[in-house]
């Protein structure tokens, strides 16, 4: 018998701020891969909760000897990302996650989240022009 039912891997932040994704990315191969990923887990493919490099840093150009080499000392602040966003989630690494149920989280997470996180983010621009990244944050900040 071979049940070998092959998941999405997802780490930690992937889960929040996939959700935003606006067709960029680091190159074609890079946003092709995410993508596909994207539509499959929209499509009620569940995916599996990973700690470390997943299915989308996979095609990253960043991604050197499975660590995440985008800056100075960006494989331990991703980590502790990672590690915030399972929090905020109530999830841990080997979860099996729908991605619908993670979609009706945000909102509720997201004010800590974006506080936190995406105001140094290197792609908040591109997030920004996503409506419901927008909503979310006028929901939780003034302006
Ligand atoms: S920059 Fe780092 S965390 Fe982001 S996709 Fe690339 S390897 Fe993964």
């Amino acid at each position: 018998m071979s049940s070998s039912v092959k998941h999405i891997k997802l780490r930690g932040h992937h889960l929040i701020c996939l959700h935003f994704f606006r067709g960029e990315g680091y190159n074609p191969e890079f946003v092709d891969n995410l993508r596909t990923a994207l539509k499959r887990v929209e499509a009620g493919e569940e995916a599996k909760v990973v700690e470390g490099p997943d299915d989308v840093c996979r095609m990253c150009p960043y991604l050197k000897e499975s660590l995440c080499a985008y800056g100075e000392g960006a494989e331990k602040e991703i980590r502790e990302m990672d590690i915030a966003a399972l929090k905020l989630l109530g999830m841990r690494s080997g979860d099996k996650v729908d991605w619908r149920d993670i979609r009706e989280k945000i909102p509720d997470i997201f004010g800590e989240w974006s506080g936190k996180y995406c105001a140094v983010c290197d792609w908040m621009q591109v997030c920004k022009t996503d409506i419901a990244f927008r909503d979310l944050t006028n929901e939780t900040t003034e302006n």
